[in-house]
């Protein structure tokens, strides 16, 4: 089926307290493991990129890996810029056909925050695409940032902020941060509990690679829908490369070299979706295949 709003998906997994997985995808093959993962779990899954992968590979071949995506898979796909922090990246993606999208003025004023969110919710409002953004700070390297520390988001500012924008999903910083952790990991239960009582939206976690599994179960018990995962996957990828030349150092059939990072990276995504308690939670009940160009009408050419 096409791509479907982050909206529905989200609205879905707020109405029955879970979560959805969403991972990043920079070329094909991460892309089908998430894929891959997600159908085997009958789980509904958001496949998302950054303005890093816009410059790596260019909005035109994104788009079409994501668009190709969701119309094969057989659970709902949303396409999503996660951290779009220049107006421009997220007003591109929102023309180009992306269904969700983060604006991401965190680290300006609250002020400012909320007049850069508002502007771009009333711009998806019209093609129907869900808006995340982000109050408080989540610390750790993220794109091109590296900023100190985490500023946790405060439950007043949050209900106001809500109020405000409209935003449709909020990203909240609790505890975690982004990249690989070197301290412990202390997630604030109740300040994501309180925040979801008094805002009543679905909630995003960043930053949870490296965060322990029962974790990950307590945070979506207490009100998180999205849960953003990147760097386990990739280092599950990088293992998995490493071992495969170190076994063929002359190997140079890319395919052959890919395989096995796919399949790794497939397991990772599987280990993480079962966390959510999305799976299972394939709501397209009756599956229709999408309408494509019939090739069996083409009779002759072959001889
Ligand atoms: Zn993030």
């Amino acid at each position: 089926m096409p791509l479907v709003s982050g909206k529905a998906l989200l609205a879905h997994a707020h109405q029955n307290q879970y979560a959805i997985g969403a991972f990043n995808f920079a070329n094909m093959e991460n892309l089908q493991a998430v894929i891959e993962a997600a159908e085997e779990l009958q789980s509904p899954v958001i496949i998302q990129i950054t303005e890093k992968s816009i410059e790596y590979a260019g909005l035109d071949y994104l788009y079409a890996l994501g668009r190709c995506a969701g119309e094969n898979a057989k659970v709902p796909v949303a396409l999503h810029l996660d951290h779009g922090k220049k107006w421009e990246s997220v007003i591109r993606c929102l023309r180009y056909g992306w269904t969700s999208v983060m604006m991401d003025a965190s680290h300006k004023p609250f002020e400012e925050n909320i007049a850069l969110t508002r502007k771009i919710v009333e711009f998806a409002r019209e093609v129907n695409v869900s808006v995340e953004s982000e109050l408080g700070f989540i610390g750790g390297k993220e794109g091109d940032i590296t900023p100190e520390g985490n500023i946790y988001t405060e439950v007043d500012e949050a209900v106001e902020f809500v109020r405000r924008t409209n935003t449709d999903a909020l990203a909240i910083a609790v505890g975690t941060a982004h990249g690989i952790y070197k301290g412990e990991v202390n997630i604030d239960f109740n300040r994501i509990k309180e925040i979801k009582a008094q805002t009543d939206i679905p909630l995003v976690l960043h930053g949870s690679s490296g965060v322990p599994d029962e974790m990950i179960k307590r945070a979506v018990l207490s009100g998180i829908n999205k849960v953003n995962f990147d760097t386990e996957i990739k280092l599950a990828s990088l293992e998995a490369l490493k071992a495969f030349l170190d076994q063929h150092p002359y190997e140079y059939d890319i395919r052959k070299i890919y395989k096995p990072a796919r399949q790794a990276m497939k397991e990772k995504i599987k280990e993480k979706i079962k966390l959510l308690s999305s799976e299972g939670k394939n709501w397209i009940t009756a599956y229709d295949s999408p309408d494509k160009h019939d090739v069996s009408l083409l009779t002759g050419g072959f001889n």
